[in-house]
């Protein structure tokens, strides 16, 4: 442990190891693909990062992994079959601020649009909400393909946790990473977008609209809604992985 300022609250004080991804939340999958954006590899997601003071670790930020580890066993455990749609019910407060959590410790980990994420520190620790950003959601099946040699019809399931950049291709990529930082947390059948604007002048409404440039809809503010039916299947989601363009500024 060294004595060094806390990414969260700023305090110098002796800092700890904090997992990017929940320590009992990968504890309850078994993840085929583990990925992390540092050097565009494939990681295991047991990474630490070792910034974060003991307050906010074992405080705030175990309150909303908790909250994660819920949800995970309540949703994201079970997978989405095709053409199907389902309920999802969630602390839109909580589960936003840790997904911007675990991205905020994914982009430390290779030192991306700090300062960005800077600006959200006191959504994250305190509840309090930024002047603009979105979240969406859409959902993946899995992928069924013919066993050789008896064609025996088989499935792929979407068996990953992952965090990462991503930039819609069907827009101007340069022009749209000079405006968002768009990132996807994948947790199995579950994929979510999350929208922060570069310019604080952004509105909610223009953040929203950026991400009408991927798949799915709209995270619902009052923690209940339906997701899908699915937007794609696990080949194409992983598929991604490679084919998604590197944001340069
Ligand atoms: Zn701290």
């Amino acid at each position: 442990m060294t004595a060094k300022v806390c990414a969260y609250c700023k305090e110098e004080v002796r800092l700890t190891r904090e997992h990017i991804w929940p320590n009992g939340f990968l504890k309850r999958g078994d993840f085929d693909l583990k990925f992390s954006e540092r050097a565009g590899k494939t990681f295991r997601a047991d990474l630490v990062i070792a910034d974060v003071c003991e307050p906010c670790n074992n405080g705030v930020l175990s309150n909303l992994d908790d909250h994660a580890c819920q949800l995970y066993d309540r949703r994201f455990s079970k997978y989405v079959e095709p053409l199907a749609s389902v309920k999802f019910s969630y602390d839109y407060s909580k589960f936003c601020r840790w997904l911007l959590k675990v991205s905020f410790n994914s982009a430390r980990s290779v030192e991306r649009d700090l300062e960005v994420f800077e600006r959200h520190i006191s959504y994250i620790l305190d509840g309090v909400r930024p002047r603009a950003f979105a979240v969406s959601t859409y959902s993946i099946a899995p992928s069924s393909f013919k066993r050789q040699p008896d064609g025996v019809i088989e499935k792929l399931y979407p068996q990953m946790a992952r965090c990462g950049p991503v930039i819609p291709v069907s827009v101007n990529p340069r022009k749209f990473y000079q405006s968002y930082v768009t990132r996807i947390i994948q947790i199995n059948s579950f994929a979510f977008i999350l929208c922060l604007p570069r310019h604080s002048e952004t509105s909610v409404r223009q953040c929203q609209n950026a991400l009408r440039a991927f798949p799915g809809q709209l995270l619902h503010p009052s923690g209940e809604m339906r997701i899908g039916p699915p937007a794609m299947a696990t080949l194409e989601a992983a598929d991604g992985i490679d084919n998604w363009p590197e944001p340069r500024g």
